[in-house]
């Protein structure tokens, strides 16, 4: 029996998820799915003019939100991670069938949105401030916590549906509504997400206004218009180092608060005492996984010059036997590129590590379904030098790979790149590990010992620094970015005593 086409296990999928919103509209956006190349639906983008509506709705919105109290609005995000639960399955396939993961990973980043769900319950009953001492008699000094204001939320074509859910989590239960615009790339899964939240909406009740969650359909204007609006409170936006390079000053300029979660080129040290298979299997994943399209791929290694022989020609044998097929097909561990250009991004990075003397072992393209999907044999490079597009993200799975001799020189050139995310230490010898996450170690926002760079858990705080962008998102104390912190000092005696001994008698 022939496989059902692509387009109609999207649309059975979407309905599953309750979605209404058209996925025929003439003229409308292309939904590509990188498995096959082909569009599986075609969506109504959003105007200047509705864009400004819906960032209105949500100001508006915003006002009743803030006045219900915190330990509610959990509640409706306890709702939300029921739901969540119950389309875990559906939502699961949208993230294959529009980012092209493994059922794997695509359930996998279901789970970090009810993860993060859970976390943001508990924390809707822990936001709070200190109590600070004050040099003040019968005075007293406290800070408390306030809900923010709308907060916009653009997102990456790589990760559908996590980051949308580790802002909208935690911004909920801060009592802050929050506007989506996805990849346009992946609005599908974006849609079907809110339709989900939607249902937990319809069981929370009344006290959620109308517009407290609502999703942007279109490109990078769609994305400006809420980057520009001195409505929006927070931008909190993940995507390229190129995107935040537009998206951080624009928000500057009208002193909006901007978290960004940009690009980075993680990288990896292996030490001669390192557990050799453990390492292989950590920078197998972190390499090859999600086809080199995460924030926090794998993308150097340094290996010591001792070990080189005996952990390169395992990650070769590795990189050679790995599946690469049709997510929603096979078991294959590795899916497709996104698109085309993805492909010759990656194509171009391979002949400049070659032409600077790089050895190639796999990047050729593999003929998997129909000519417009793009599926790849991950590739391993040995580079003489730590240079040209080694010092760059290029988003496939490309893994340079480069000798040391002297620590303190690696990590010299693990951190001589513009990237800040995620980093991993290979080793069992406690003073390199301490060196690694020290002050004069790994200058990323996430430093691992013995796992790989990728596949963070949501009770951390989530991004990096430099050209990364410096934001955190997700757990730790991440919750303050969507509040406004207000210090409040109390008198209650009978005297007016000014702080620092200043006297002003106006008799
Ligand atoms: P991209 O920068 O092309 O697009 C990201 C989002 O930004 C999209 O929604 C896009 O429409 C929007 N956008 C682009 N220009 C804009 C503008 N001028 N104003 C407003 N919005 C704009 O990125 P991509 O190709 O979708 O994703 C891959 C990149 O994202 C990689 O660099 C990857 O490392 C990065 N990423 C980072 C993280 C992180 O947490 N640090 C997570 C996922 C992806």
């Amino acid at each position: 029996m022939p496989a059902k086409p692509l387009d109609a296990v999207t649309a059975e999928t979407m309905k599953n998820c309750g979605v209404t919103t058209s996925l025929n509209v003439e003229g409308g956006m292309a939904v590509v799915s990188p498995v096959s190349g082909e569009t599986v639906a075609t969506l109504k983008v959003h105007t200047a003019a509705e864009a400004e509506a819906a960032i209105a709705k949500s100001s508006a919105a915003f006002r009743t939100w803030r006045m219900v109290p915190a330990p509610r609005r959990g509640e409706l995000v306890r709702l939300f991670a029921e739901e969540l639960r119950k389309s875990k399955e559906d939502l699961g396939r949208m993230v294959s069938i529009e980012a092209g993961k493994s059922p794997s990973e695509g359930l996998g980043e279901v789970q970090e949105m009810i993860d993060i769900c859970d976390f943001s319950v508990g924390l809707s009953r822990q936001l709070y401030g200190l109590t600070i001492a004050t040099e003040r008699p019968g005075h007293r000094m406290m800070e408390t916590w306030h809900p923010l204001g709308v907060v916009g939320i653009i997102t990456a074509f790589n990760f559908p549906c996590a980051p949308w859910c580790w802002n909208a989590a935690l911004a909920l239960v801060c009592g802050d509504p929050v506007l989506w615009k996805p990849s346009e790339k992946t609005p599908l899964t974006a849609l079907a997400c809110q339709a989900v939240l939607d249902r937990a909406l319809a069981r929370f009740g009344k006290e959620a206004p109308e517009g407290l969650s609502q999703v942007l359909i279109g490109g990078p204007a769609v994305g400006e218009a809420m980057v520009d609006s001195e409505t929006v409170a927070l931008i909190s936006a993940t995507g390229s180092t190129r995107m935040g390079r537009i998206v951080g000053p624009k928000v500057a300029a009208r002193f909006g608060k901007c978290i960004l979660e940009l690009g980075g080129n993680n990288a990896g040290i292996v030490c001669p005492s390192a557990d050799m298979d453990m390492a292989l299997r950590a920078i197998a994943f972190g390499a090859m996984g999600t086809a080199g399209q995460r924030c926090t791929t794998m993308r150097r290694l340094f290996v010591h010059e001792s070990v080189y022989d005996q952990i390169v020609p395992a990650l070769k044998k590795a990189y050679a036997s790995v599946s690469v097929g049709n997510p929603l097909e096979t078991p294959a561990l590795v899916g497709p590129l996104i698109d085309k250009s993805a492909y010759e991004g990656m194509v171009a990075a391979l002949d400049e590590a070659k032409a600077l003397g790089g050895t190639v072992d796999g990047g050729e393209r593999q003929k998997i379904g129909p000519d417009t999907a793009y599926y790849v044999k991950p590739a391993i490079v040995e580079m003489p030098k730590h240079e040209g597009p080694v010092l760059r993200e290029t988003f496939a799975p490309i893994l340079y790979v480069m000798t040391y001799s002297d620590f303190d020189a690696a990590l010299e050139m693990h951190n001589a790149v513009g990237g800040g995310l995620s980093s991993a230490i290979f080793t069992t010898d406690l003073r390199e590990m301490e060196v690694f996450l020290s002050a004069k170690g790994s200058d990323c926002g996430i430093a691992n010992v013995n796992i790989g760079t990728s596949g963070a858990e949501i009770g951390g705080a989530f991004g990096g620094e430099k050209e990364t962008g410096g934001g955190r998102e997700s757990g730790s104390d991440a919750w303050r970015a969507y509040m406004r912190r207000a210090t409040n000092t109390i008198n209650y005696s009978t005297e007016l005593p000014l702080a620092q001994g200043v006297t002003f008698d106006i008799g």
